[in-house]
């Protein structure tokens, strides 16, 4: 296998998730055999001295009441019918002269460690592996006079029955740690193939640039396909924020171009006839003009921006809106006259918010502007003001066109113009710039609209 292959099976989330997965269930595995291991071997340990341990016990007290020779007449009474036959018994004197002894015949060409002196009080144990089958377990204990009885036997091999077991172990968690690890490697693969999808549907939308790009769903529901699912809402977002500047850039463009053109048109007018200066006067307020429209344009967009950012900043003082409402209207007063609009007030007095005088009374110059534009001769606008202990409404009500559902919520974006406006002058600036400014005050605006039944746009604004 190449470093190459290696390396990039180490950076895959499912090899790497299941190597975790294996290392863990490793190391709880062994932990589980050393706890079954020792438990099995210390079992094995104490039911191999238990035989021994009460043979000890009896051979002590006889030599202790009858010396050697109870012991010696006490095996050999009871040795064919108990089974002392298969034990090793030997006393050693204090001088390591051998006292007594009996072995069994497997033991007679094996010299069992003859004991040190310095052994101390108590039973000490002492086991030899035989052969493969048979291990010697040995136990002593020293009497007062300095004398020493030693208990033996032939055990089965703790090796024999622990060897197998352990190389059993090997054999069957080898083959389970491998199977959980590919097994693992593969559900790992299979659960990640959403991320797979986003990752692919990422780089394919980098690659080729094409934004109508989504990731495929599955129909489960689990963590990695609501991330799909979100990742592609957030596809959708982001297609449609992008298609609404480029729409906005369009417009901007228009926009201005219509202005610049008739400019640089009456500049040429003016270059190429005679000089005349009412000619030229004309020419230059007709450049005066448009350029003040383009400026209107760019300012009123970068109000927008700023007002959206956050960044704007309010000179805010507490006062009767209302009363703000009723200079606009008085501002407004000839154009309504002209078209044969009424326009009545209905105010709550006093209506009274934190607000910075400018920027509000620009939101009702556009909503009543609006409200005029957009009603016929002979139509009326009434406009009622209300509030109560945390906010103040203000509703501007006409009985003009009305606006169609599906157009409601695109009307309060940048240059956004209604079909049917376009007869009427505007940017497609002022709803945007209304909701922006109202936004800015931690207000809100909305509109309510039928389609030739008439608008009604309601701004509420903290008290
Ligand atoms: P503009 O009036 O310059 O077109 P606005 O941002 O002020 O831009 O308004 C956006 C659109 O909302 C308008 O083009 C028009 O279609 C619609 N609109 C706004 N106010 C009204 C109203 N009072 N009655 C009907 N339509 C309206």
């Amino acid at each position: 296998m190449s470093s190459n292959l290696l390396r990039r099976l180490g950076r895959n989330f499912s090899v790497r998730l299941s190597l975790w997965y294996t290392s863990i269930f490793t190391l709880s595995a062994a932990v589980l055999f050393l706890l079954v291991y020792l438990l099995l071997a210390s079992a094995l340990q104490r039911k191999d001295r238990e035989v021994i341990e009460s043979h000890l016990k009896e051979y002590s007290a006889l030599y202790q009441s009858g010396g050697v020779g109870a012991l010696r007449s006490w095996i050999a009474r009871s040795g064919e019918a108990r089974k002392e036959k298969s034990l090793f018994v030997r006393v050693v004197g204090p001088f390591n002269n051998v006292l007594f002894l009996t072995a069994p015949e497997d033991w007679i060409q094996f010299e069992p460690p003859t004991l040190e002196f310095g052994l101390p009080r108590g039973v000490v144990w002492v086991r030899i592996p035989k052969d493969e089958e048979r291990d010697f377990t040995l136990a002593a204990r020293r009497f007062s006079d300095g004398s020493i009885l030693q208990v033996g036997r032939s055990t089965n091999s703790r090796e024999m029955i622990l060897q197998p077991f352990r190389r059993n172990f090997l054999a069957v968690t080898i083959p389970i740690l491998l199977l959980g690890f590919i097994g693992g490697v593969l559900f790992a693969y299979r659960a990640m193939q959403p991320m797979r999808e986003i990752v692919s549907t990422a780089q394919s939308i980098i690659d080729t640039g094409d934004l109508s790009r989504r990731v495929p769903l599955r129909a489960s529901e689990d963590e990695l396909d609501q991330l799909a699912r979100l990742f592609n809402r957030m596809l959708e977002k982001n297609q449609s924020l992008i298609k609404s500047m480029r729409e906005s850039l369009d417009n901007v463009a228009h926009d201005l171009r219509t202005p610049l053109a008739r400019m640089r048109g009456s500049a040429e007018m003016a270059l190429r006839s005679p000089p005349d200066s009412a000619q030229l006067k004309e020419a230059l307020a007709d450049c005066v003009e448009e350029s003040e429209r383009v400026l209107t344009i760019l300012r009123t967009l970068m109000d927008v921006a700023e007002a959206e950012s956050g960044a704007i900043n309010l000179s805010l003082q507490k006062l009767d809106v209302c009363s703000l409402v009723r200079e606009v209207v008085d501002v407004y007063a000839g154009v309504a006259e002209e078209k044969k609009i009424s326009i009545t007030t209905d105010f709550a007095a006093p209506c009274e918010a934190v607000v910075d005088p400018a920027r509000i009374r620009q939101v009702f110059a556009n909503l009543l502007d609006n409200a005029l534009k957009y009603t016929n001769e002979g139509g009326q606008i009434n406009i009622q003001g209300a509030h109560d202990t945390s906010e103040v409404t203000l509703k501007f009500r006409d009985t003009g066109m009305g606006i169609p559902a599906e157009e409601q919520d695109r009307i309060w974006d940048r240059l956004y113009r209604g079909d049917k406006s376009r007869s009427q002058r505007g940017l497609g600036l002022g709803l945007s710039l209304v909701k922006a400014f109202v936004q800015a005050h931690h207000g809100r605006v909305e509109v309510a609209s039928q389609v030739g039944q008439g608008s009604e746009f309601t701004v509420h604004l903290p008290a």
